[in-house]
């Protein structure tokens, strides 16, 4: 972290409607000895300590960063989103930690969206809801991510103000499995978007990566998404050549 080796790739969030870009999410690279280093090997062992939280900020301080450095150049901006740990929950001044990292660069609060997801235990469930509340109180979205994998319960949807739900990859029929598997795929697709919408939550597919999946989004009114189809994760020159499209649109 001290010699910045840990990098923000930007992955764009679009629109079904007409394909425009119409937000990111920033995820995390860790550029060593010459090589790029996944989150999946060093994410868990940052989660094993506070470390994870440290790395959280010095994402969002990042995004918060490039954000300022778009609008000063007379960039279009899009809503960027940053995941928060699970690890976090203990901690009674996460929220204000955010502002200070957020305001501190100026950003509209409109355009960071906090991506979090479920939690196991009642104690983390009363802390993740009063998160949730407090982010939402000022101004900031706030996302489920993977929703429908791990312990996700409907309790967590009904009881806390989220304005997105990020549904998870598997629930995106592959078209290549037994039938069967595909078509439960479908039922749940349909229903959890459906729930979504009808309790006002916006709803965006993750890990989209055929136009079968497009038009079965489509098909269940589902309008955002997100996943290799569109774009990979982004280094940040490459995601600006996409935020400069938008003015030429
Ligand atoms: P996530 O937040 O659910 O992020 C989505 C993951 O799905 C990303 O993996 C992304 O590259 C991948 N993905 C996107 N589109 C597709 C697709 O079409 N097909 C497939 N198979 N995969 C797709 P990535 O970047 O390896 O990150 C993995 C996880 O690591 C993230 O899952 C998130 O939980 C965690 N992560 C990444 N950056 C951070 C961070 O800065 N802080 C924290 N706390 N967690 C992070
Ligand atoms: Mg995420
Ligand atoms: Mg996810």
């Amino acid at each position: 972290l001290r010699n910045e080796e840990f990098m923000v790739y930007y992955q764009p969030k679009v629109t079904l409607k007409n394909y425009r870009l119409n937000g990111a999410e920033a995820l995390c690279r860790w550029k060593h000895n010459g090589e790029m280093v996944l989150p999946y090997r060093f994410i868990p062992v940052l989660e094993q300590s506070n470390m994870i939280c440290e790395l959280d900020f010095y994402m969002l301080e990042h995004v918060c960063r490039d954000l300022k450095r778009w609008r000063d150049e007379g960039r279009e901006l899009v809503k960027i989103s940053v995941n928060l740990s699970r690890v976090h929950l203990g901690d009674m001044d996460l929220v204000e930690h955010v502002l200070e990292i957020v305001d501190r660069y100026g950003i509209p609060h409109s355009y960071i969206e906090l991506e979090l997801t479920e939690t196991t235990t009642d104690v983390d469930f009363r802390e993740l809801k009063q998160i949730v509340i407090a982010f939402r109180m000022q101004g900031f979205s706030v996302a489920v991510d993977d929703f429908g994998v791990g312990y996700s319960s409907l309790n967590l949807i009904r009881e806390m103000p989220w304005k997105v739900l990020k549904i998870d990859k598997s629930f995106l029929p592959e078209g290549n499995e037994e039938q069967d598997e595909d078509e439960q795929k479908r039922v749940m697709l349909k229903h959890i978007i459906g729930m979504a919408q009808n309790l006002g939550l916006e709803c965006i597919a993750e890990g989209v990566e055929t136009a079968e999946q497009v038009t079965i989004l489509k098909e269940n009114n589902c309008y955002h998404a997100q996943g290799y189809l569109f774009d990979k994760p982004l280094p940040v020159a490459e995601f600006e050549i996409r935020l400069d499209g938008l003015k030429n649109v």
